[in-house]
């Protein structure tokens, strides 16, 4: 087997999803859009299962974590308490030779343009990053409102009604995955630094007592999921603690993930004492305290929050699926000995089960098998080029399973599975055939 060198990697992932159709620049026949990605069919469904299988942990499991799904614009002064509108930015600075614009915390010596060298640089300035739009017929500085930076802030604004229509008690957390927008500076990196990005966040609503505690149980929950669900190997992830802290926070920790560029954050584990809920007290006028039933006392919450990007998530699942295999090829009967095969972990696969007709005369009979099958998984019937051809298809997209449907099949009443990552095959009689994907999809 061969790895793929790191160097060129990114752009072997980049390739391969605009080919298959799992990601493309926004807009391409525009001449694309800088920070801007559609995500493609077989994108889409990726996404959308990462998406599931981060809502069915952080929430459905759990009895203490509730769900909110809340606009992309609210109320400005949101952003004004929260200090978004205030604070929000890069400290960029421009190199006068090469036109090169740099994060100043991003550059080796701030005095020295990474690029070319040059110390002429422009003095450094903020640039906010919050997206600027108006609310109503006038565009005036009284209709301006912003597309949300994070998805945190209004579960913050609604904690008190969601606690109430709930009659949850603290301890208890709200989550909400949705869409975020920040006028990034240098998007770059395929979607790891997009203008408009998905994110996953739960905020979690506690005494200031507890927090430490609970901060340490999310703390080893989150990086627990990507060991076990995303199947993200020891040496792939990282906790890297912040250096600096906000004057609020009690600790702050991100976690890792070793990109093919480098060790980049994929999501953020912190706390954030009574900040945001004093703020949006403050700005408010609202008494946004909590009453302890068990105590009499009347407190604000401290929160702890774990926020994760949705794209760097999906990203993270490409760059440790992919891998290039040279041989053995020619006992699958094909010619090329090239095999680019995605070890995406099963339950998240955007096909989980593909169904294959060995000849044109099977193909009513494999349609209609994986008619049965896309009640339980997501399926795809292949019926076009011989078989091992098929199998590479399917490896590219990282389909863990092929069910070939042959001529055999009708005498024995069974299928040959293929494995993705083995490349064995093992005949499954169709009565036993849920059974066995069942086990090898979900585990159970
Ligand atoms: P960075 O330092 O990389 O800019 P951040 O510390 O500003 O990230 P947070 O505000 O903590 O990020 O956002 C939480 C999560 O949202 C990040 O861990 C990341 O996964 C995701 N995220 C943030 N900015 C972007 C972006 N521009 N594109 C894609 N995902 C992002």
């Amino acid at each position: 087997m061969e790895i793929t060198t790191e160097g060129d990697l990114m752009e072997k992932i980049v390739t391969l999803c605009k080919r298959r159709g799992f990601v493309f620049q926004s807009s391409e026949i525009y001449g694309g859009f800088n920070g801007f990605w559609d995500y493609g069919p077989y994108g889409v469904a990726m996404k959308k299962a990462i998406e599931q299988l981060w809502w069915s942990e952080m929430v459905e499991k759990r009895d203490n974590v509730v769900g909110l799904d809340s606009t992309i614009i609210c109320h400005p002064k949101v952003w004004k308490a929260s200090g978004h509108i205030d604070r929000f930015g890069d400290i960029m600075c421009d190199c006068r030779d090469c036109k090169a614009r740099h994060r100043v915390d991003q550059m080796p010596d701030p005095k020295v343009c990474p690029v070319c060298g040059s110390t002429n640089l422009t003095p450094p300035r903020e640039f906010n990053l919050m997206m600027k739009t108006y609310v109503g017929p006038v565009f005036d500085d009284e209709h301006v409102a912003y597309l949300r930076a994070e998805t945190c802030q209004p579960i913050f604004v609604d904690f008190h009604l969601i606690r109430i229509a709930t009659r949850m008690q603290l301890p208890f957390g709200i989550a909400q995955i949705g869409k975020s927008f920040r006028n990034e500076i240098t998007p770059r990196m395929f979607t790891f630094r997009s203008r408009e990005f998905s994110q996953m966040e739960m905020e979690f609503f506690c005494s200031e007592e507890q927090s430490m505690e609970w901060y340490r149980f999310w703390k080893e929950a989150r990086y627990n999921y990507y060991r076990n669900l995303l199947e993200f190997r020891e040496d792939e992830i990282q906790f890297h603690d912040h250096d600096k802290l906000a004057h609020y926070a009690k600790a702050a920790v991100d976690i890792e993930f070793k990109f093919p560029f480098g060790w980049g954050e994929l999501e953020g584990i912190h706390h954030r004492g009574t900040w945001d809920m004093s703020r949006h007290q403050e700005f408010s006028c609202q008494n946004l305290e909590y009453f302890d039933p068990a105590t009499g006392k009347k407190y604000l919450p401290t929160v702890v929050e774990t926020s994760v990007g949705l794209d760097r998530t999906f990203l993270a699942v490409l760059s440790h699926a992919y891998d290039e295999q040279k041989a053995p090829t020619k006992k699958e009967g094909i010619d090329e000995d090239l095999r680019i095969v995605l070890h995406i972990p099963p339950r998240i696969a955007p096909v989980q089960v593909a169904v294959l007709p060995l000849s044109k005369k099977l193909n009513d009979k494999a349609a209609a098998l994986q008619k049965d099958l896309w009640n339980f998984y997501r399926t795809e019937l292949d019926l076009t080029g011989n078989i091992g051809k098929r199998y590479r298809r399917q490896d590219e997209i990282g389909t863990p399973y092929c069910v070939t449907y042959d001529f055999e099949s009708d005498n024995d009443n069974a299928v040959t599975v293929r494995d993705r990552d083995s490349m064995e095959q093992e005949r499954v009689s169709l009565s036993n055939l849920r059974a066995y994907l069942d086990k090898k999809v979900f585990g159970y």
